[in-house]
């Protein structure tokens, strides 16, 4: 049962913003590419002039609301999200270029700028192509693959920061290294972001985006749900290579498995819980840790009730 509140929430959030999408006690399995979440109590789908007024008009009202990308780096509770699950996709994912920079929405696929760069002749995104992540989640995670990640390209970027004040920040200001952003220690949603990339030979772009989707497809368990690699690398190593050599691969905890392809991706193998992935990530980290002294931490963001 949603209790009163969430009902009366949902009510206003659909009548002040009717643009927006808004339901409630949405499953969230549905909006992850783990295919794994219980219902957000509310879920919206913001087009982009609304978000900002709805994430102050929810901090005003005191509501819990987090906000969230394309869900291709979520673990989310069987319990489901308290408060409101604000969703930054394809209504707020606008793509313009203008000589070499392009500006993204938050919501745009980074497969989709890189299409569009490609197409305009840019390179220097070819290597954000096969990640399957919004503009947002990738600025959020410093996304990065291939020899490239987001703050090699970005310039600037409007963010909301905690205490609601509209910015444009500098990439040097994000504090961007390995999957880490400055938005994730004090807060704050991308509201954009601009990149600028090289000019450069269309055909090769291309050629380059399809290199490194075909390795993609050939080394990742990309027919099964996942949210990418479940953990960090270590420094010094690769946490595929500690988990394969601690004999994990195919380690299973109910419907979720270390994948046989690529040991450094859990898969929902079969209707797996997250009770049981992140059972399994606990399993995965003690015996790794106890035969080579190193621990693994979730690259996964894992968020809902009852998850800590
Ligand atoms: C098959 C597969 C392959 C992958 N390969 C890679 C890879 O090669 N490299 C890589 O780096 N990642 C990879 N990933 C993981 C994932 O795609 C990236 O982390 C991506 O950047 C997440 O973006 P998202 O929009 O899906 O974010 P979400 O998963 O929706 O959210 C991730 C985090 O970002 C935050 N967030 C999202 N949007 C915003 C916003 N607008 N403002 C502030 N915070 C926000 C969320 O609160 C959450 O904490 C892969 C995932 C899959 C499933």
């Amino acid at each position: 049962m949603l209790n009163e509140k969430y009902i009366k929430l949902a009510e206003t959030l659909k009548s002040k913003f009717p643009n927006t999408t808004v339901l409630v006690k949405e499953p969230m399995q549905k909006h992850t590419t783990f295919k794994i979440g219980g219902p957000a109590d509310i879920y919206v789908e913001p087009v982009t002039a609304d978000i900002v007024p709805i994430i102050n008009y929810l901090s005003e009202c005191g509501s819990k609301y987090i906000v969230i990308g394309n869900g291709s780096n979520l673990l989310v509770s069987d319990d489901g999200v308290e408060g409101v699950v604000i969703s930054l996709g394809r209504k707020a994912g606008e793509i313009s270029i203008s000589e070499n920079k392009i500006i993204a929405g938050p919501g745009a696929l980074l497969s989709q700028v890189a299409n569009a760069a490609a197409d305009a002749g840019l390179a220097g995104l070819e290597f954000a192509s096969g990640i399957p992540g919004s503009i947002g989640g990738a600025v959020f995670m410093n996304a990065g693959a291939y020899g490239g990640e987001i703050k090699d390209v970005l310039e600037t970027v409007d963010v909301l920061t905690s205490d609601m004040q509209v910015k444009t920040v500098t990439a040097k200001e994000l504090d961007l290294s390995y999957r880490h952003s400055k938005l994730m220690d004090q807060g704050g949603y991308v509201l954009s972001a601009t990149l600028k990339l090289e000019f450069g030979d269309k055909d090769e772009i291309k050629a380059k985006i399809d290199d490194i989707r075909s390795q993609r497809t050939a080394k990742q368990p990309l027919n099964y749900p996942s949210a990418g690699s479940t953990f960090k690398r270590p420094e010094g190593y690769f946490a595929g290579k500690l988990i394969d050599d601690a004999g994990l691969r195919g380690y299973t905890v109910g419907g979720a498995q270390v994948s046989e392809k690529h040991c450094g991706f859990v898969i929902n193998h079969n209707n797996a819980t997250a009770a049981e992935v992140l059972q399994l990530m606990h399993d995965v980290d003690d015996k790794v840790y106890n035969k080579f002294g190193v621990h693994l931490v979730p690259e996964v963001r894992i968020i809902g009730r009852n998850m800590n």
